[in-house]
């Protein structure tokens, strides 16, 4: 067979990068833009679905975050508190055998699960949900925007420029870059708060290590991380069942929004996990001797910038489970603050402790078709340490999309709140 040696001479040509339009773009793949723009092309909107990265999933995939939190209320019988894309995730992944519930602080309950699985869940029902137009790979440049109403974004791709235009937006990017580009004010923590290099061991004994003391691997990481280079002094492993691999989260880096500090990040988190398997193999031979590392996530990034909303939802305000006027979800999971290099503050809730997410943290007040969802909604470092985790990512993400519904070429902050809330009646108010 004659082998094919034609080329063709190509040259870029001037003109316009490709468009697209669309009822709401959507930035940021995760677990809260994947829930928004699900929510938003089932009502028939027409939806333009984008990420820098060149997959779907965020970091819930990328970072391999590998637990549900926050999906279940505390107490000896925890019920469901989000509902949505969160009951198609367990019911399809649940029948796959790929997720594995555990009992977790204050007897909740967290859900294991493979972030393969999880990818391709996103994939499969991205794709088969009619409306959505994806953008992957695309970092978010520059916001168009007309007073109070943002009409456009500009993307840098591998394959050149390309632009998207829209009725409305949701801002799911995790750092608030939609907001930040758009020139609106955001927020940052005065002090770091520290994210974690994630990795996943394998060749561990299941037996050794279901027998290995957590809080004894705590009290030996106090007295001797330093020595070893390791500065987070506490953290978990979760063993999958009935396997050899353990995900780990136990080391602390700073994940500074700088692209220059960023990347030096990324090496700082791989010799973080370098050193805890160094520490792990020498101090638990019998379990974790053979260990190595099997994969790194993305360096997880817990809370960096987000948005300066209508509400500043405050520590105070989840501690005493305020029940917001516009609340359009809830979630018990403790304020998690990984605010120092050596550990975290943990404060934990009761079994009948519910906390609210307001419609108001996550509305800008200088834009009208603009709405945050996920971990760049505004709070104070600690009571954003408790709304972040993906369950209620998942309702923000469905209260984002029925929001703008609702506003249409309106503002969003003179929607009708009780038809909002009726239509997120499940994750309000079901309790089963
Ligand atoms: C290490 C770690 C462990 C955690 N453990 C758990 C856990 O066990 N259980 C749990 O429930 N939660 C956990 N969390 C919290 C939870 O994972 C996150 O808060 C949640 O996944 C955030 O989802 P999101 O959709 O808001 O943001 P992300 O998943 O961060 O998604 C944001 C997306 O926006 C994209 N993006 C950002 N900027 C731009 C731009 N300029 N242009 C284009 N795209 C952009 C990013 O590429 C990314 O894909 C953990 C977090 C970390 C960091």
């Amino acid at each position: 067979m004659a082998l094919n040696l034609e080329t063709r001479i190509v040259a870029r040509q001037a003109g316009a990068p490709p468009a697209f339009t669309a009822d709401i773009a959507v930035l940021g793949a995760g677990i809260s833009g994947v829930s928004a723009a699900l929510e938003a092309a089932r009502l028939g909107r027409k939806v333009v679905l984008i990420d820098g990265a060149p997959q779907l999933g965020g970091q819930a995939v990328g970072a391999v975050i590998g637990t549900f939190c926050g999906l279940y209320s505390n107490g000896p019988n925890p019920h469901q508190v989000t509902h949505g894309i969160a009951d198609e995730i367990l019911r399809e992944l649940g029948a796959e055998g790929v997720l594995h519930p555990i009992r977790g602080r204050r007897n909740t309950i967290i859900v294991q699960y493979s972030e393969t699985a999880l990818a391709r869940w996103v994939e499969r029902t991205i794709a088969a949900t009619p409306g959505i137009d994806l953008l992957l790979g695309a970092q978010l440049i520059e916001v168009e925007r007309d007073g109070r109403r943002l009409t456009g974004l500009k993307l840098a791709t591998r394959f050149g420029p390309a632009e998207v235009k829209a009725a409305s937006f949701v801002d799911a990017s995790g750092d608030a870059a939609l907001a930040w580009q758009a020139g609106l004010a955001c927020r940052e923590p005065a002090t770091p708060i520290f994210g974690t290099q994630m990795f996943v061991l394998e060749g561990a004994d299941p037996a050794a290590l279901a027998k290995l003391d957590r809080k004894e691997l705590q009290q030996r990481l106090e007295a001797k991380g330093n020595a070893h280079g390791i500065r987070r002094h506490d953290g978990f492993l979760f063993a999958a069942p009935d396997k050899d691999t353990v995900l780990v989260n136990m080391t602390h880096v700073a994940t500074p929004l700088d692209p220059v500090g960023h990347a030096r990040a990324q090496l700082d988190g791989r010799d973080q996990a370098d050193r805890l398997l160094a520490f792990l193999r020498s101090e638990y031979p019998a379990a974790l001797g053979k260990a190595r590392i099997r994969t790194f996530g993305q360096l997880g990034i817990r809370q960096t910038r987000w948005i300066k909303g209508r509400h500043h939802l405050t520590a105070d305000e989840v501690r005493q489970g305020v029940r917001f006027s516009d609340a359009i979800g809830r979630c018990s999971w403790p304020i998690e603050l990984h605010d120092r290099p050596d550990g975290v503050h943990w404060e934990e809730f009761g079994d009948d402790h519910m906390h609210w997410i307001p419609l108001g943290s996550m509305l800008p007040p200088e834009a009208d078709n603009l709405i945050a969802a996920g971990r760049c909604i505004d709070g104070d470092p600690a009571g954003l340490a408790s709304v972040r985790v993906m369950g209620p990512c998942i309702a923000m993400g469905a209260a984002a999309a029925h929001a703008l519904d609702l506003a249409g070429a309106g503002s969003l902050h003179q929607i009708d709140i009780a038809a909002l809330q009726r239509r997120l009646h499940d994750n309000l108010e079901r309790r089963d």
